[in-house]
Formats: structure tokens, C-alpha cells, sequence
């Protein structure tokens, strides 16, 4: 009997066209649309919707590539996309992931990706090192910040609630709190609800005019919880708030949750690149004393989506957290990744990461992201010495947050909206891409200096065009 693979005739044709696609695609990058200007409808009117019973040409396909996809992707690459903490991929962080992607190694078994296994057991290691943890500590690569939090707040509370995996916690007398800053992202209010402890116990500490977790409001808070016979159990400290980048103080965070034998979380999903700068260790000492940190090398590392990294300082909690077998911990003994994290079945994160940071060397990146910071501090300064513009918030790492100040007095609304409008004429211009940003009730712009590629001229351009677009408004 004959039978069929799904192997493709001129597959090298193909493959040659792909890496031209790849080539074309990050070396024109700088001179398209950031984004692209399309309405939902309008884009998926484009493509074809059908189910494909048949197959088509590979001709077909690449012809879809180049005229309804690619033009529609947003630019993320380019100097001037300033907006969310996605980060401009570094090329060698791509070419990793190209090859990563050809030999699809997953790395649950040792045997199903053994060298996989072992990137990711150093590329962890690399990591602990940078954070100041020991050889007890250990970790897993995830999807990003947000899986990172899940993560790490499963394993605290299975470090805190030992049966938790067996049975729950629906039979705890007392209910589990969990406390961050009132400007902690979304992906705490996702874990607190997702491992069972619910919104409600998660408790939104005010923050100081540096947008810092005030820990004497944290602690009447706990005081208060546990008065009303509820259960304290894990802060999450701010290593760059996704707003202004706001660093907690983590050493006395560290002092507050060893005092009163709470697990202490770090997110530091995109502020954790500034650890490779001697600005960011000063802000972060005392990292290396909470029990687990989250950070992203897909944001402030420059590595392709998806990366995320989570770290615990003694390894035998995730374990125990996640094991498949029965036998307890022994710190002598190398895990295999089924029983370090949530999922089975996982591409290797830690191919693209190896192959980046082995080709740029730490030296280099750490120089980027001290570049990204002084960026940060000269669009500042340009907005200072424009009457137009008024810097919202203090600038810890690479975000700054402006206002647009218009010489007619607004109201709050009025004034939001006009936030928008210039937001709105910015990203249609094609030439530079912002995001909005909520502080209080006011909404501001805010421009994230978290890419490789950004220049002073940048700075210039952004500058006049904003100076121009304003006399639109
Ligand atoms: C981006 C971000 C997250 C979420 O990370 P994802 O990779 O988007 O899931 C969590 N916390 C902070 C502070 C972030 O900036």
C-alpha cells in the first residue's frame, strides 16, 4: 500500500522565498506605516474564511503573505513603536527562533528535547544569576508576565498551603489575601482569580508620588485582615509598572514579608531588563530576597514574542507544585520541565534566548537598555522646554508619561479627549505609534523607550510631529 506524507515538492524554493519574506520584512522595517491604517472589518474582508477542504498553490499562500498580511502587520520592529512593552525583536533573538521553530524540540522529557532541556536549565541559571539568586534557586520559561504571575502564584500558595494541589482550597477556615500596588497590572488580578482566591482578597495598596507601594498602609492592612480573620499570604512587589515603570522599594518589602512570614512575589515582567544596568540593580536591591520573580525577555531583552521567566528561590516549591510523581523532592536530582510549570507539551523559549544573548553578550544589551533610559530622559527634557507638553509622572526607567496642554482651559473630559484625538493623529500619521495611559482620572500619552532601534533623530521626529499634529486639534 502507498501511502502519503505531507513533505512539499520544491520545499527549498519555498524555504529560500520565506527567508527573503524574513530578510525584506526586518531590513524595511524603519519605513513603513507603524500601524497599519485598517479597520477590523475592512481586514477580514481580505481574507479567505473557508474552510480548507482543498489545498491551494503555495503560490497563492505567499501571494496572501505579501498583500494581505504582511501590510497589516504592526511594525513592532520600528524605531518609533513607543507604545506598549512589546519590544523590537532583536534579529539574532529571530534567527534563533526560525531554527528553534524547523526543529520543534518539546522539552516536557529530557528525551523529547534533551539539548532544549538543558538550554533551558542554563538559561534559568543565567537568569538566577543576574537576579542574585543561588544554585537553590530554579525556574521555568513561560509565555510571559502574565503566565509568570499565575505561576508563581500557584507555587506560593502551595509553598503555603501544602495540600492545596490535593485538595483545593475550599476547606481553609481562613481565606488567602494577596496584596499589590493600586498600580500593579492586570495579570495579578487574573492569578488571584484563576488559582481560587478571588478578587476580592486581593488588596490594592495606595501608592506614593513615586508610585510606590506604601508599606505603612500595607501594614494596617494586613493588621486588618487578620483582625477579621482572614489569611495574609503573599505581596507582589512592582519592578516597573506598566504606566510609569515605578520600582517598589523591595528591600523593605523583603524586611515587611520575612517579618510577618509572607511569600514575596516580584513582577518584573518589563522593568527586569534594567537589572543588566547599574541604575536598575540599585533600584531593584533586594530583589534577590523574594521567594519568586517574573520577567519578560520578550520585553526589556529584546527577545521575539513569546518569553516569559519565572524564578524561585528554592526550587523544591515548584516542583512540588507541579510534580507528576508521587516521590518527593530531592535537590540532588535534575527534574524534567513536566514538572516545573502548568504546562506539558512546550516549544523551547529557551533556544532564542541562548542564541541572543550569546551573540550580543551581556555588555551589549546592558548598554541598549542604559541607552533606552537616557532616550527616555531627553524626550523629557524636549517636552520640558515645550510650553505645548507637561510630563505627567516621574521617570524611573524608559516610560514617560506627557500630556498635551492646550492653551484654552479644559475640562477633565474635554481634556481626555484631546489626549485621544492626539493619540489618534499620531498612530495615522504612520510615523510613530503611543499608547494611552491612565493616571488618576487623567488620561496621558505615553511613550516607552523599550527598543533597540530608537535614536536621538527619533526623538526629533516624534517631536515635530506631535508639534504639528497639535495645531490640528
Ligand atoms: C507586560 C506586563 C505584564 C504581563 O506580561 P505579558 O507578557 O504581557 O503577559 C505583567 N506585569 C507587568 C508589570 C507588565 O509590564
Amino acid at each position: 500500500m502507498k501511502t502519503e506524507s505531507l513533505d512539499i515538492k520544491n520545499f527549498d524554493l519555498y524555504l529560500e522565498k520565506t527567508i527573503g519574506i524574513v530578510k525584506n520584512y526586518i531590513q524595511g522595517i524603519s519605513n513603513e506605516p507603524v500601524v497599519a491604517n485598517i479597520e477590523r472589518e475592512s481586514l477580514n474582508d481580505l481574507l479567505e474564511k473557508k474552510l480548507p477542504i482543498q489545498g491551494t498553490d503555495m503560490e497563492n499562500l505567499f501571494k496572501d503573505i505579501e498583500s494581505n498580511v504582511i501590510p497589516y502587520c504592526t511594525k513592532i520592529g520600528h524605531p518609533r513603536f513607543l507604545s506598549w512593552i512589546v519590544t523590537s525583536p532583536s534579529p539574532a533573538g529571530t534567527i534563533g527562533e526560525i531554527i528553534n521553530l524547523a526543529l520543534s524540540q518539546a522539552p516536557f522529557l529530557y528525551k523529547a528535547g534533551p539539548v532544549a532541556t538543558i538550554l533551558e536549565d542554563m538559561v534559568i541559571n543565567w537568569f538566577s544569576e543576574m537576579f542574585g539568586y543561588s544554585r537553590d534557586g530554579g525556574g521555568v520559561l513561560v509565555s510571559g508576565g502574565t503566565m509568570g504571575t499565575l505561576t508563581a502564584l500557584t507555587i506560593a500558595r502551595q509553598a503555603f498551603v501544602e495540600e492545596a494541589m490535593v485538595q483545593g482550597i475550599q476547606n481553609l477556615v481562613k481565606p488567602l489575601v494577596v496584596y499589590t500596588s493600586d498600580v500593579a497590572h492586570v495579570s495579578v488580578d487574573k492569578a488571584v482569580g484563576v488559582i481560587g482566591i478571588g478578587t476580592q482578597n486581593l488588596r490594592k495598596i495606595p501608592t506614593d508620588s513615586n508610585d510606590r507601594l506604601r508599606i505603612d498602609l500595607l501594614s494596617k492592612q494586613v493588621e486588618k485582615d487578620i483582625n477579621d480573620g482572614l489569611k495574609p499570604f503573599c505581596v507582589v512587589g512592582q519592578v516597573g509598572t506598566s504606566i510609569t515603570g515605578a520600582v517598589d522599594s523591595l528591600d523593605k518589602l523583603a524586611d515587611f514579608c520575612h517579618n510577618k512570614e509572607l511569600w514575596f512575589h516580584v513582577d518584573a515582567a518589563y522593568g527586569g531588563g534594567a537589572i543588566l544596568t547599574e541604575q536598575g540593580k540599585v533600584l531593584m536591591k533586594g530583589i534577590e530576597r523574594a521567594d519568586s520573580i517574573s520577567t519578560d525577555p520578550h520585553k526589556w531583552f529584546f527577545i521575539p514574542v513569546e518569553a516569559g521567566c519565572v524564578l524561585v528561590k528554592d526550587r523544591k516549591h515548584i516542583y512540588n507544585s507541579f510534580r507528576t510523581t508521587p516521590e518527593l523532592f530531592d535537590s540532588e536530582k535534575k527534574y524534567d520541565y513536566i514538572n516545573y510549570g502548568i504546562q506539558s507539551t512546550r516549544m523551547s523559549r529557551a533556544f532564542k534566548i541562548w542564541f541572543a544573548f550569546r551573540y550580543y553578550g551581556l555588555e551589549k544589551l546592558s548598554r541598549i537598555i542604559g541607552q533606552n533610559i537616557e532616550l527616555a530622559k531627553c524626550f523629557k527634557e524636549k517636552l520640558d522646554n515645550n510650553p505645548k507638553f507637561e510630563v505627567s509622572a516621574p521617570i524611573m526607567l524608559s516610560a514617560v508619561c506627557f500630556q498635551y496642554i492646550p492653551k484654552k482651559k479644559l475640562d477633565i473630559d474635554e481634556h481626555n479627549k484631546v489626549q485621544i484625538q492626539l493619540l489618534e493623529l499620531i498612530e495615522k500619521s504612520g510615523k510613530a505609534f503611543l499608547a494611552p495611559a491612565n493616571i488618576g482620572e487623567k488620561i496621558v500619552l505615553r511613550a516607552n523607550f523599550s527598543n533597540h532601534r530608537t535614536t536621538y533623530e527619533d526623538i526629533n521626529i516624534l517631536m515635530d510631529l506631535m508639534d504639528k499634529l497639535v495645531e490640528k486639534l
